[in-house]
């Protein structure tokens, strides 16, 4: 292949133009980077050549120095690439991590000096070379392939050459031509320590060179390996310093920018043997509900040797905000990703690892309740998926669910308990609005029965929760009743119900006639005391805003009649009374309309007609002032 120039994406040379042309509080990562780099390809490798022994290595990753020319070099026997894979990965596509990165550092407007900590976890880890080297030439081979070797080579500004080599070692060489302010990453004590810091759990042996002085004053350089590889999953806790934690976290988690909030170790024996190391994260990224940035799945290894970083069936997809890896002692090494799906294995460590992070998420709650209220604002939406998805374990989450209500301040969540402790002896269910944001639930006409009674009222502005509810049908023995729906039963209600449709007979049968079609049913209620009606929906159908939002997604809802209730006790009621009947009041229909439409807005509905609605209530406001 002849020497060619391409121009690298436009993301990637923004991204570069930034790498080479700011000043960091912290460079010494982009070795870390590197050499997670390095590490994955010999995962990969090795992996290949468990189906493939002629390819099996001692793997090993070689940091080279060369002082005088100032190249920082490191190599590994991993992987390698073809040529179209070096087009691919290190220029011309540009990833989804590298646009979500510039989006951040222009979003969040985090200065250039922080930006070292953000690169590797949004997968651009290879460019940050460029912060320490004005020049980089990479030479790779691809493992198991007959093709030649590539050299790739740039100083990072617009575009990189390609042509082939004569490298036969597969894997990958980069060499680093170190800009004159970064020669310290020259001195072997200063690799060592970086590695010690950050790469020490890293499988395979990582070298430095240690030139050492005989007798003789002779000099002689020896490659001495400066990491542990004690997997970090199998270490006791106490021995974990936060440092090895933290960049850990960086290297397994998917959700790029953020910190853990806790790590959890799991190590199983009897009938399943497996040991873990999972992280309940902090905080989510910015684009946690965009589905390139959705969960993946855990990382695992069978008796330490690297299978898959995207195993899903390690855990229930309500957890997916999990990260970690699983290191099994019975799965057999060979074991295809394919079939990790049934495996019978894989579905007993799943059961574990479940209800370790329930019992976890549960310490939290109880211990540490304003983590919890913080993780849990991130998080909740997802973990409430279980209380519809996992009969098994629904008791355990309906104990770790929040909610706001209508007797809890705006900035505060209550849990299940709370609320039923704090019921009245006399309140017989547990009820709940839903709505999309708490303005608009918290204006409901629907409460005012509640708030008389001194019920509390569980606001559940989430979209999931209205799907949630559908199977969430007790909590300690009390129903679930939502105050918006048919179905409420309120004591001595019938009465008072029957006896108003006789007093307001007119009003009544004059609504029924006048909405005929919009809505399935006018009736008397008790459930307010302030408005002059609401709307509530059918037992079984969608809520209001529910609807809405199916709609917003293109997707075809019928749409529900509701039912109109009217409160007996409302002067407007019986004013409108004496205007129906025989001798019909000529405004009486306008009044009726208005009447409609002010039940949509307090439910934080939209009215179908504006215009009409203004001229009604401006033509009303003219008469009530005589003109
Ligand atoms: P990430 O590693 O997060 O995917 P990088 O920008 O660091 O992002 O690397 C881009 C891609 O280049 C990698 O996904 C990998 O396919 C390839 N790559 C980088 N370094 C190596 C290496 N040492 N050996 C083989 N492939 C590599």
């Amino acid at each position: 292949m002849a020497k060619r120039s391409c121009e690298f994406k436009t993301e990637v040379s923004q991204l570069l133009n930034l790498m080479i042309h700011s000043l960091y509080s912290n460079r010494d990562i982009f070795l870390r980077e590197l050499i997670a780099n390095a590490a994955d390809a010999i995962d990969k490798a090795r992996f290949d050549s468990l189906t493939d022994p002629a390819q099996a290595r001692d793997w090993k990753i070689s940091i080279g120095i060369d002082k005088e020319a100032k190249i920082l070099t490191i190599t590994d026997n991993g992987i390698g690439m073809t040529e179209q894979e070096v087009i691919d990965n290190v220029g011309t596509i540009a990833k989804s991590g590298t646009r979500a990165f510039l989006k951040m550092l222009e979003e969040k407007g985090t200065s250039a000096a922080d930006m070292p900590e953000m690169i590797g976890q949004f997968g651009v880890g290879f460019y940050s070379a460029f912060m320490v080297a004005s020049k980089v030439e990479l030479r790779t081979k691809r493992s198991g392939s007959d093709a030649p070797a590539v050299c790739w080579s740039s100083t990072g500004e617009g575009s990189f050459e390609i042509e082939s080599c004569d490298r036969t070692e597969p894997g990958t060489e980069i060499k680093m031509f170190l800009k004159d302010d970064a020669e310290m990453y020259l001195e072997s004590w200063k690799l060592t320590g970086i590695i010690h810091k950050y790469s020490d759990y890293i499988e395979y042996p990582i070298t430095v060179p240690e030139v050492k002085v005989d007798e003789d004053k002779k000099e002689t350089v020896t490659e001495k390996t400066v990491n542990s590889q004690k997997a970090i999953w199998l270490r006791k806790p106490s021995e974990i310093t936060e440092d090895e934690y933290k960049s850990f976290y960086t290297h397994i988690s998917n959700f790029a920018g953020t910190n853990y909030l806790k790590p959890i170790h799991i190590s199983a024996e009897g009938v399943s043997e497996f040991k873990a190391l999972l992280f309940l994260p902090k905080e989510a990224p910015f684009n946690l509900l965009m589905p390139d940035i959705q969960k993946k799945g855990l990382q695992l290894y069978v008796k330490r040797v690297f299978i898959t970083d995207e195993c899903k069936a390690l855990l229930p997809d309500y957890l997916r905000f999990v990260s970690g890896v699983v290191d099994s002692g019975d799965l057999p090494l060979n074991v295809s990703r394919e079939i990790l799906q049934d495996n019978p294995h894989i579905a007993k460590i799943e059961k574990t690892i479940t209800s370790k992070i329930l019992g976890e998420l549960k310490k939290l709650i109880e211990n540490d309740r304003e983590n919890y209220d913080l993780f849990f604002t991130e998080f909740g939406k997802i973990l409430k998926e279980g209380l519809h998805t996992d009969f098994t374990n629904a008791e355990k989450l309906k104990d770790l669910v929040l909610y706001g209500s209508m007797n809890t301040p705006e900035d505060k969540k209550i849990t299940l308990a709370e609320y039923v402790s704090a019921m009245p002896e006399n309140q017989p269910a547990i009820y709940y609005i839903t709505g999309d944001k708490r303005e608009s639930v918290e204006s409901n006409p629907g409460l005012e029965y509640f708030r008389k009674q001194g019920y509390d009222v569980l606001f559940m502005t989430d979209p999931i929760d209205e799907w949630v509810m559908q199977s969430m049908n007790q909590y300690a023995k009390k129903n679930f009743v939502s105050i918006t729906k048919d179905g409420l039963e309120i004591d001595g209600a019938e009465e008072t119900v029957k006896a108003a449709a006789e007093k307001y007979g007119k009003i009544l049968e004059y609504l029924k006639k006048e909405f005929e079609g919009k809505v399935s049913e006018v009736r008397f209620s008790v459930r307010l005391t302030e408005s002059p009606c609401c709307l509530i929906t059918e037992g079984s159908a969608l809520a209001p805003h529910m609807e809405r939002l199916f709609r917003a997604m293109n997707q075809a809802v019928p749409e529900s009649k509701r039912i109109l209730e009217l409160n007996p006790e409302h002067p407007l009621i019986a004013a409108l009374n004496d205007m129906a009947g025989d001798a019909e009041n000529p405004d009486l229909k306008k009044y009726a309309n208005v009447l409609w439409d002010q039940a949509l807005l307090s439910e934080g509905s939209p009215i179908k007609d504006t215009a009409a609605f203004v001229k009604n209530v401006t033509e009303l406001m003219l008469k009530g002032i005589g003109k």
